[in-house]
This record gives structure tokens, C-alpha cells and sequence, in this order.
């Protein structure tokens, strides 16, 4: 039977960044899912920025896109890949959004003249961000806090949860807090007073944790098992080890099962234990692990290849494809502003490869490396996977090397004031309705697009045919006036919106396997059902590999 009010849990973090909390909460998410609970999720980030649509990945890493056109942190991709769950614009709060409500809320008068303070007008409008997971389906509401205990920006989050549980009361809410029990390795001791530090934050808050989920590189013993219950005043079973995994992630939740953390929190929210179904996640981890595999190496050429972050779903997604592919697959990771520099050997420099993946991004920088190494797929006939501005590079390079429109561009990288800086042949441009709109946020195709495939077509094939959807963030389109040159040449429009108007996928007739699309299909792969455009170029890789 299923609970009539929706349950909560809170999860913070302590001691460190980093540690791991999406990748917790995502592993509770999947447990409880596979409890047979109607599980919802969010994170609520303490930074000052409306959403993190307009931040360099410089500074935050992927902007995770969900399907209702929200730009999130990535967090919310390991939530979906996990639990395979739907995100939302209800899953991921800033303090920017949250003060963003709370003054034009004051502007128009709402508040009646009251003076407005952050105790309780924006801890209230904290609390209706978490409301908002609520509902008849939904058991368990997971809200992930951002930051760590003691940030000064964390406050009225914490704030906020404390008087929330305090209202739903200790059977229909619990505290996690994630912490660190580092290992020191010159005194070869695990150490536990930063934990009981970091409790000792929180209590000074009014938030007792329920649940200690403690993140170590060495296993706990069971004296800091008994110190750090004793020192935090957390049942001793309810202190949970969360060690370093060996092989992926996705260990995780397995390891956060043996030690039945699931069924603490459902006991402890009074709901009924049921079975726990998880052989198919055994059975992926056991794949993953598996050394028993033919090896291959993919590409993949961007401008943030030094941040782990900035590309983390393309990486995710390569990762299913490999698994689904049976396959040990190395990732190359090249600068495409290194590809561009004068002498650079192309051949040299993709030697070996079995695949190469251009993924999205915006401005100019390293454009020229990425479309040289996009030549290079098609006159050597690699597999190719472009995206969104991978896609884009693409056609540029068909329309400049095959079609012959010497300076062939995009219109992104135009400079307006100097007619001499803009190109002859825009290929991909802004559309005219887009070019009304002049405000640099919320300016974007975004979120979910339906598009039609074209029948006997590679990406038509990926998918099984029909219709799709996919997420999108962009602002530049292919070219219409073009078209039909490039059909001619021998570029396929394989994918487009319903009414024909936007190119949404591209291919090359002449090619094993090179595909475009306008959209981010990494945003829908999961571990345990690969996303069939990466499932197919990694496929056409192996094919090569097994060739050569
Ligand atoms: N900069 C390109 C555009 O806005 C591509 C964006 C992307 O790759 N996400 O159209």
C-alpha cells in the first residue's frame, strides 16, 4: 500500500565539495524505485544565479537539459540516469530563483507592506519549491541541498528544511547529511571529527540527522562506527559506509543496498518494506566490470576537455553505449583549439581511432580544430557522431569542402559591426522569428522538440523508425536556403521537425556511419538502455575496429 502523503527526505553535505551527494541521492532514488516507491527528486542549489543556463562550464560543468526546457545542474542528469526518473522545472532551485519570485512578488504588491526578510518570506518560498514535488503519485520527495554545512548561503535551505520537517513531523521526513571520514595517511588512522564537526553545524541549526552516510577511501572500522553514532547521535546501524567504488558509479547503490540503507529509511518513515529487484543493475555492473571485452577508442574533440564536468552526459552516454556494445572503450580527449594550431599532423592526431564525437557548445573558439577533425571523419570514413554545434561544425565543413562555399560559416560567429567579419555563405543562421528576440537568457530552442525521422536512414534505423523526441539548447538553425545544394551533394536530411522547416538530423549518403543532430541525445541515455544514436556509433566503431 502506498503512503497518502508524500514523504520526505533532506539530504545535505559536510566537510568538503564533491563528495558525491547527486550520485547518493540518485542511488537512494533508484533503491526506493526498486522498493516499488513513486519516487520524485530535486536539488536546491544555494548560488545566486537564476538557473545555471548563463555560467561558463568553466564554472559548473554541464548544463543538464530536462524535457521541460529547464537548464539544471548536473545532478539532475545522474537523478535521471539512475532512477530513470522525469525531471523537471520543478527539480532544481537557486537562490536566484527563489529571490527572483520573492521580489516581483514585493514589486506587485503582495506582501501588502510587510517588510520582506529571509526569515520568513524566502524560507517560505523555499518550502513551496519542495511543496511543489508533492503530490497523489509521489511516496518519496528527495530534496538534495547544494553546498556544504556551514556555507553562509546554505542557511536559509537548511533553515527551510528544519521548519519543514518540523511541520510534517519525524515519520513523514528524515535528514540524511553525507559527510567525510578522511584517511590519514601519515598517522594511518580513518579520522571522525571532521563528521562531528559537521553535525555539530547542523545541530546548532536545530537539524538532527537520522541517517550518516559517510563517504571513505578506507573501510570504517567498528570503533568509528560506535564513535561517530555515539559523537553525531545517530543509531549505530544508521551510520552507512559510502567507500570509493573500484570499476563506475554505479556501484554505488549496490553497495548502499548490502548495508540495507534503503530499508532503514522506509522503516523509518513508517511505510511497508517490499522486495528489492535489482539483478539487471547486478548484471549491468558485472558488464562493466567484465575485462573479457575487445577494446576500441573514440574521440572526442571539444573546448572543455580539460574539466571532467563539461561533457559529464556525453561521457555517461558513451559509457551505456559501450556497455550495451559489449566493448572496453577508451575515450581520446582532444583540444579542439589544439587540432587548429599551424603543423598540426590530423592524421597523427586521430591515429587509431575507431570514432570521433564533436559535442555542443558556443562561440568561436576552437571552431576551425573541431572542423578539421570533422574532415577528417568524413574523407576517412571514421564513424561520426555530432551534436548540436557538432552538427553544425559538420555542415559547415560539407558545405566549404564538398559544396565548395569557400568562407561557409556560422552566422554565431559574425561580427555585426564589420561587414567584412561576417560570412558569405551562413549555413547556419538565426531564424527570423528568433531574431527579434534580443535578451541573452531564455532565448533558446529548449527542452523537448518532436522530430520526424526519414525512413531508411541511419539515425531511422538508431531509433526503430517514426517519430522522436529530443532535448534541445540552441539558437542557431541550418539554413533552408542551402538545402536542397546539400541534398544534391550528398548530405541526407535524415531527421526534421513535424512541418519539414527545421533540420534536426544530418548524414552523409557516402559514409558507414556519420550522424548529426540539432538536439542532445545524452540527455536520454541510461546505463541500462543505451541511447540508440550513441548505441550505433559506438556499433560502427566496433564494425571498423574488427576490420582493421
Ligand atoms: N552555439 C550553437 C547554437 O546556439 C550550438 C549550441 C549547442 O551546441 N548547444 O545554436
Amino acid at each position: 500500500m502506498s503512503s497518502k502523503i508524500t514523504k520526505h527526505l533532506f539530504i545535505t553535505g559536510g566537510v568538503v565539495s564533491s563528495l558525491g551527494k547527486g550520485i547518493t541521492a540518485a542511488s537512494i532514488a533508484l533503491l526506493l524505485k526498486r522498493r516499488g516507491y513513486r519516487v520524485r527528486i530535486q536539488k536546491l542549489d544555494p548560488y545566486v544565479n537564476v538557473d545555471p543556463g548563463t555560467m561558463s562550464p568553466f564554472e559548473h560543468g554541464e548544463v543538464y537539459v530536462t524535457d521541460d526546457g529547464a537548464e539544471t545542474d548536473l545532478d539532475l542528469g545522474h537523478y535521471e540516469r539512475f532512477a530513470d526518473l522525469q525531471c523537471s522545472q520543478a527539480s532544481n532551485y537557486t537562490t536566484g530563483r527563489i529571490y527572483k519570485t520573492v521580489i516581483e512578488r514585493e514589486r506587485h504588491g503582495d506582501y501588502l507592506g510587510k517588510t520582506v526578510q529571509v526569515v520568513p518570506h524566502i524560507t517560505d518560498e523555499i518550502k513551496r519549491a519542495i511543496r511543489t514535488l508533492d503530490g497523489p503519485d509521489v511516496d518519496i520527495a528527495i530534496t538534495e541541498i547544494g553546498g556544504t554545512a556551514g556555507d553562509i548561503e546554505s542557511l536559509p535551505f537548511l533553515e527551510a528544511i528544519r521548519q519543514y520537517r518540523q511541520e510534517i513531523g519525524p515519520q513523514n521526513g528524515l535528514f540524511i547529511h553525507l559527510t567525510l571520514v578522511p584517511y590519514l595517511r601519515a598517522a594511518g588512522e580513518l579520522k571522525t571529527k571532521p563528521s562531528q564537526q559537521s553535525v555539530g553545524i547542523l545541530r546548532e541549526i536545530g537539524i538532527i540527522p537520522d541517517i550518516l552516510v559517510c563517504r571513505c577511501e578506507e573501510p570504517l572500522e567498528k570503533e568509528h562506527f560506535r564513535k561517530l553514532a555515539l559523537f553525531c547521535n545517530v543509531r549505530p546501524e544508521l551510520v552507512i559506509e559510502e567507500r570509493d567504488v573500484a570499476n563506475t558509479i554505479y556501484e554505488v547503490p549496490l553497495e548502499l543496498a548490502k548495508q540495507e540503507l534503503d530499508t532503514y529509511i522506509i522503516e523509518l518513515l513508517n511505510l511497508h518494506v517490499r522486495d528489492l529487484e535489482l539483478d539487471d543493475w547486478q548484471d549491468l555492473v558485472q558488464r562493466v566490470i567484465d575485462k573479457n571485452k575487445p577494446a576500441m577508442e573514440i574521440a572526442v574533440v571539444g573546448k572543455y576537455i580539460q574539466l571532467k564536468d563539461a561533457y559529464k552526459s556525453i561521457y555517461e552516454a558513451l559509457d551505456h553505449a559501450a556497455i550495451a556494445n559489449h566493448v572496453k572503450l577508451k575515450v581520446r580527449q582532444l583540444d579542439s583549439e589544439d587540432l587548429e594550431k599551424p603543423g598540426v599532423d590530423m592524421a597523427k592526431a586521430l591515429h587509431g581511432v575507431q570514432g570521433i564525437l564533436v559535442p555542443g557548445g558556443f562561440g568561436n573558439r576552437g571552431i576551425e580544430g573541431k572542423i578539421a577533425a570533422i574532415r577528417y571523419a568524413r574523407e576517412n570514413k571514421i564513424p561520426f557522431l555530432g551534436i548540436c554545434l557538432g552538427m553544425q561544425c559538420a555542415v559547415i565543413e560539407f558545405a566549404r569542402n564538398v559544396c565548395g562555399l569557400a568562407g561557409a560559416n556560422s552566422a554565431e560567429f559574425d561580427d555585426e559591426k564589420d561587414p567584412a567579419k561576417c560570412t558569405p555563405h551562413p549555413v547556419i543562421h538565426l531564424m527570423e522569428e528568433q531574431k527579434k528576440i534580443i535578451n541573452l537568457g531564455g532565448t533558446m530552442r529548449l527542452g523537448g522538440w518532436p522530430c520526424d525521422l526519414v525512413p531508411g536512414t541511419k539515425s531511422a534505423v538508431a531509433y526503430g523508425g517514426g517519430s522522436i523526441r529530443e532535448r534541445h539548447r540552441h539558437r542557431y538553425e541550418v539554413n533552408n536556403s542551402y538545402r536542397e545544394q546539400f541534398v544534391e551533394a550528398g548530405m541526407v536530411i535524415s531527421g526534421t521537425s513535424p512541418d519539414g522547416t527545421l533540420v534536426e538530423m544530418t548524414e552523409l549518403a557516402d559514409h558507414p556511419w556519420f550522424v548529426g543532430c540539432q538536439f542532445h541525445p545524452e540527455f536520454k541515455s541510461r546505463p541500462l538502455v543505451s541511447h540508440p544514436l550513441f548505441r550505433d556509433f559506438v556499433a560502427a566503431g566496433k564494425a571498423m575496429a574488427k576490420d582493421a
